[in-house]
């Protein structure tokens, strides 16, 4: 039975998202795994279905402020199959998109937001930099000003859709003696002079997404490229980081039914011993332990996203959701593989990349450790 956050628009729009995965998306899998990359075409695909604007209000080409309606996108889109191609589509629309809406001005967001809502322009969001990761008030890149415009020095680390973005909703330090409050966010345009990608990084698991380096060497960014007040920017990226974990949460419970389902699958047909190998307790006792451990997650992660969606401050059960959803994803991929035997080792195997991408779930996005560095200042309130 559906949750009762979903109501039965929601139930409709699952439908039509899920027999558009399993159309568009699913059956090229494995060659944009191959390929390491997936086509830009499917932004633009997804954006005239309208999947970009499902949080977005109708003025600027969204259907209205539905954050369920946008969990059910993520989740549908997790169960593509390829953490990579999620992680691409979620960069641009979860990621780098919200804070254009939240706290850029109307010409900002005509200029951004409507194309990347049309899924004509691709976005990237860049806060993390190469000595700069969990402790993001310690990040280097300086907007310094000059006239009308910021001339932006430093360099991005692991950004998703780096190489290919058109726009990249930028942290920098704009004033780098302020520590925290010295951040601002700033819209930096692919061809602007002095912005190069430095290369696109080889990766574990999700292969077809591009993970970039960002170079900024006196690049002049406009003024009017500035996102909401100069350094507001700290409060804007933890604003921001909540929808972040969020999706985070709810895709990895997606991808490990995923995995749960290929092991159930798998342990149905594999004989050994004269019976399938589902009819020996001891596998039957792992996947009862995945199925619990996914379930424990998605009760938490809906939790956090009833409070979320209420306006509600969901900071602490955010942080929870996003531990135990994306552990929970870990261990039911790796128990996965473990029920394949030797065939989960196996390339052909589908099993081996939801292994491979699930390993991520507790890096990014603030890892587990910060995760539990937030939830511990909260409770003991010191
Ligand atoms: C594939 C991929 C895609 C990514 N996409 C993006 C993107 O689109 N945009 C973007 O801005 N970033 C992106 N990131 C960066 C990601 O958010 C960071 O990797 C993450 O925040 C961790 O930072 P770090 O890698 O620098 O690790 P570090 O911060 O150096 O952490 C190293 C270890 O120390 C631990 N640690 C750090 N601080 C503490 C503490 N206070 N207490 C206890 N333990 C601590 C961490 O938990 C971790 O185990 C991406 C990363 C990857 C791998």
């Amino acid at each position: 039975m559906a949750h009762w956050l979903f109501k039965e628009e929601h139930e409709i729009l699952r439908k039509s998202i899920r027999s558009f995965v399993q159309k568009e998306i699913t059956p090229h899998v494995e060659e944009w795994e191959e390929k390491g990359e997936f086509p830009a075409d499917l932004f633009r695909r997804l954006g005239q279905l309208g999947f970009f604007g499902l949080k977005y209000a109708e003025q600027y080409g969204g259907s209205g402020e539905d954050y369920v309606a946008d969990a059910v996108f993520v989740e549908e889109m997790a169960r593509c199959g390829s953490g990579g191609v999620q992680a691409g589509i979620g960069a641009h629309a979860h990621l780098a998109t919200p804070p254009i809406y939240k706290f850029g001005n109307e010409e900002q967001k005509q200029r951004f937001l409507v194309p990347a809502i049309r899924g004509e322009k691709i976005g990237a969001l860049g806060i993390t930099e190469p000595n700069a990761g969990s402790d993001v008030a310690s990040l280097v890149t300086t907007a310094v000003s000059d006239g009308d415009h910021y001339v932006v020095n430093g360099s991005k680390m692991f950004i998703t859709n780096g190489v290919r973005a058109d726009f990249v909703v930028l942290a920098v330090k704009t004033n780098p003696r302020a520590g925290h409050k010295g951040l601002s966010f700033l819209v930096a345009e692919k061809g602007t002079p002095g912005f190069t990608v430095g290369k696109k990084l080889d990766k574990l698991g999700w292969r077809p997404s591009d993970t970039g380096e960002l170079i900024f060497e006196n690049c002049r960014v406009p003024k009017e490229n500035l996102l909401g007040e100069e350094n507001r920017g700290f409060y804007y990226i933890m604003q921001n980081f909540q929808w972040e974990r969020l999706i985070l949460a709810l895709g990895a419970v997606s991808a490990a039914e995923l995995a749960l389902e290929e092991a159930l699958r798998y342990a149905r047909q594999r004989v050994q011993f004269g019976k399938p190998i589902g009819k020996f307790q001891v596998i039957r006792h792992k996947l009862a332990d995945m199925a619990t451990a996914i379930e424990t997650g998605r009760c938490l992660t809906y939790h956090a996203l009833s409070k979320f969606v209420r306006g509600e401050d969901a900071v602490t059960e955010v942080s929870m959701a996003k531990i135990v959803a994306c552990e929970a994803h870990n261990r039911v991929a790796d128990e996965a593989l473990q029920i394949h035997g030797g065939y989960g080792y196996m390339m052909e195997f589908p099993v081996q990349r939801y292994w491979r991408d699930a390993r991520i779930g507790t890096i990014g996005g603030g890892t587990t450790e910060v995760m539990k560095e937030i939830i511990a200042k909260r409770i003991i309130k010191d």
